[in-house]
């Protein structure tokens, strides 16, 4: 509908001039393929003329309007075509939040604002050893940082879902620990914790530049890196980490 058609008020923002201002601040994409990758989790490809140049880091992020508006959440990007499409991973929770909703509903044809890609979360070139950790929403980030990891590299990690079918296929999936948490809440989570007590890392004594991903539920992300850190010896700098979620909070971003 036109902005200026019949009914228009002077002081009321039509729909043409909402999505004009937001056509100033964000990125047009199309939903042009939708398809569940994994239990509970959908694969949608936005693509469009504004996508194509794109730069995006392995493990960044892009902030989506889910409700068309002013409601927004953020996403990893999982892969990434210059040519101008991007693909997203959106893990259904169960619950009513918006960006479930829109993960469950939104279709092919349909168009999506988003912001540019963003964050620090991201890949280091070059380290010697990359160490990934964390649940099915955390996995779509550390599936993009992995695939940017050479062979050569040492790879270490746990992956934790809530059943084995809700794995995303990972690249050198054959070298992380995949946990199975079945019923138990990927909040605070002593099983992931536990796991990465276990885990065979290089010695950070000895492994300069090795450096470890952690992201998901936020209290589950905290007692990680304090495993790392206060009981497996790692230096502070060498963790990156990223809360994505936490019970009781509405879009940590
Ligand atoms: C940097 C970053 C990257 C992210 N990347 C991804 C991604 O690639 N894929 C993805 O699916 N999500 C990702 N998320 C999470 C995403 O932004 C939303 O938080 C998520 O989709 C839930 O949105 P919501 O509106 O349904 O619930 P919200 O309004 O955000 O949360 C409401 C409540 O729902 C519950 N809840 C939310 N998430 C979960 C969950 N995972 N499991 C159980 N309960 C939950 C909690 O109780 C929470 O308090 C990312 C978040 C951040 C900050």
């Amino acid at each position: 509908m036109n902005s200026t058609g019949p009914g228009s008020s002077g002081t009321t923002r039509s729909p043409g001039v909402r999505e004009r201002i937001l056509g100033l601040f964000t990125l047009r994409g199309t939903v042009t393929e939708a398809e569940p990758v994994a239990d509970r989790m959908r694969r949608l490809r936005l693509a469009g003329p504004e996508l194509a140049g794109l730069t995006v880091l392995p493990g960044q992020q892009i902030r989506v309007h889910v409700d068309g508006l002013t409601t927004r959440r953020t996403y990893s990007v999982w892969s990434h075509d210059p040519e101008g499409s991007l693909d997203l991973c959106v893990y259904d929770h169960g619950g009513s939040g918006p960006g479930a909703a829109w993960g469950r509903s939104v279709r092919v044809g349909d168009d999506v604002r988003f912001g540019k890609p963003e964050g620090g979360f991201v890949l280091r070139p070059g380290a010697p050893h990359h160490v990934v950790i964390g649940e099915e929403t955390a996995s779509v980030a550390l599936g993009a940082v992995l695939a940017a990891v050479p062979d050569a590299s040492g790879v270490h990690g746990v992956v934790q879902t809530a059943t084995a079918a809700g794995r995303l296929p990972l690249a050198h999936a054959e070298r992380l620990h995949w946990q199975v948490r079945g019923d138990a809440s990927a909040a605070g989570s002593l099983e992931l914790a536990d796991a990465v007590r276990g885990l065979e890392l290089p010695d950070p004594a000895r492994t300069p530049g090795a450096v470890a991903y952690v992201a998901g539920e936020a209290r589950t992300v905290q007692m990680v890196r304090g495993v790392l850190v206060r009981e497996r010896g790692w230096d502070r700098r060498s963790v990156l980490t990223k809360p994505f979620w936490t019970p009781g909070r509405r879009g940590l971003e």
